[in-house]
């Protein structure tokens, strides 16, 4: 058996089902294990490798912050945090930002920035969250309270209390929930791990439009469609409906643990000094990273790649749709795109791995397919072909 698999199995918390291979390097599209077999890497560690793995450039700017400093808290300013807060502002529209380390802090922030905001219109602690069955927001008890997936949660009640579940793409189902202690809505513009459903433009708008009605603080969850993954550099914007809270994620450091929530100035005011804080939030190794990042979509003009390459991947799929009586739909948006299977995704999952194909499924039958944003048609061809081999 493999060594590193061994002693995994043997010192980890036992909470995920591991595919039985080690990764030990990657080069552009490809990953290889520690016993040299190569695959193509269509999951990108879970659609955050827009560029792909050892990128020389991403890596030098990297190497060059490592050299002059890794951590400094949030007791002092720091040049890299700077540059990425001014560039994610201007990226999103939103006016302010704070790093977090991970996704769920994110959303835990973008929860709490909500609550207070109606706190300092209301004086009360009893404001009410909506959310959207089969969302995903994260781990964390916050942002597993405002995540659509009893199956997560059950085992780990009480969670944050006043939240409730409407449906997506459903306006009246959300409607029906609001009240006068809603205080936020949130969702996912493509809803990721509950299926890759993408949102419709009249639900995104409607639900906008019933937030300004009501003063009600509309927050997107971009930890996986942002980043260009869509088509768009985040999925709201080819929607045309701006959030008041946003999160980011994943692609944000490319690899680096690092999110992000931000916010208009209107309700970003609601925080004051001591409301919020982490030790490695605005950290000057994460925030270089993103730095580069935001630097790197535009050096690379991935988003009009994005756009060609995703047209491309959406044909050869639906092509696939309609060759293989086991795959009943195609659903997403951009490289962010989904396969809803009659059989088991782990089977095909483990045929791909075996002839050199890494993917990742969302539930027990759906295909994901969140490729590295920099994948070529060729690429794309390679995938397919091995695709068919093992349907
Ligand atoms: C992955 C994900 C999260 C959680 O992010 P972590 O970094 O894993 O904590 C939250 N929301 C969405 C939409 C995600 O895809």
């Amino acid at each position: 058996m493999n060594k590193c698999i061994e002693v995994s199995d043997k010192n980890f918390m036992q909470v995920y089902s591991r595919y039985q291979i080690a990764i030990e390097k990657g080069d552009g599209v490809y990953l290889f294990d520690n016993e040299g077999k190569k695959y193509l890497d269509f999951a990108a560690g879970i659609a955050v490798f827009a560029f792909g793995y050892n990128n020389k450039e991403y890596n030098e700017a990297l190497k060059e912050q490592i050299d002059k400093v890794i951590h400094t808290s949030n007791l002092y300013y720091n040049v890299p945090a700077a540059d990425a807060a001014e560039k994610f502002n201007k990226a999103t529209g939103m006016d302010r930002v704070f790093f977090t380390n991970s996704g769920t802090e994110a959303i835990e922030g973008a929860i709490k920035l909500a609550r207070k905001y109606a706190y300092n219109k209301t004086k009360t602690n009893d404001s009410e969250i909506i959310s959207m069955n089969h969302s995903f927001h994260g781990r964390s008890t916050g942002a597993l309270a405002v995540t659509g997936q009893p199956k997560y949660q059950e085992a780990f009640r009480p969670l944050i209390n006043g939240v409730v579940f409407a449906d997506f793409n459903d306006l009246e189902s959300v409607k029906a929930k609001v009240n006068e202690k809603t205080c936020a809505i949130i969702l996912e513009p493509v809803q990721g791990e509950g299926g890759l459903y993408p949102a419709t433009k009249e639900f995104l708008q409607g639900v906008r439009a019933l937030c300004d009605e009501k003063d009600i603080v509309l927050i997107f969850d971009e930890i996986q469609c942002g980043m260009g993954r869509t088509g768009s550099m985040f999925a709201y914007q080819d929607y045309g409906v701006k959030p008041d809270i946003m999160t980011s994620a994943k692609a944000l450091g490319c690899g680096v643990p690092v999110g992000a929530f931000a916010a208009t100035e209107r309700i970003a005011s609601a925080f004051e000094i001591g409301d919020h804080g982490t030790t490695y939030g605005f950290n000057p190794l994460a925030t270089a990273a993103v730095s580069k990042v935001f630097d790197m979509f535009e050096s690379y003009h991935l988003i009009d790649h994005v756009k060609e390459v995703s047209a491309y991947l959406e044909q050869q799929l639906d092509a696939l749709v309609g060759e293989f009586a086991c795959i009943k739909e195609r659903r997403g948006k951009g490289l962010m795109q989904g396969l809803e299977l009659t059989i088991p995704a782990k089977d095909i999952i483990l045929k791909a791995m075996d002839r050199g194909l890494l993917i990742i499924s969302a539930g027990s039958n759906i295909l994901r397919f969140v490729p590295p944003l920099v994948i070529t048609k060729e690429d794309v061809d390679a995938m397919i072909a091995i695709l068919k081999t093992c349907f």
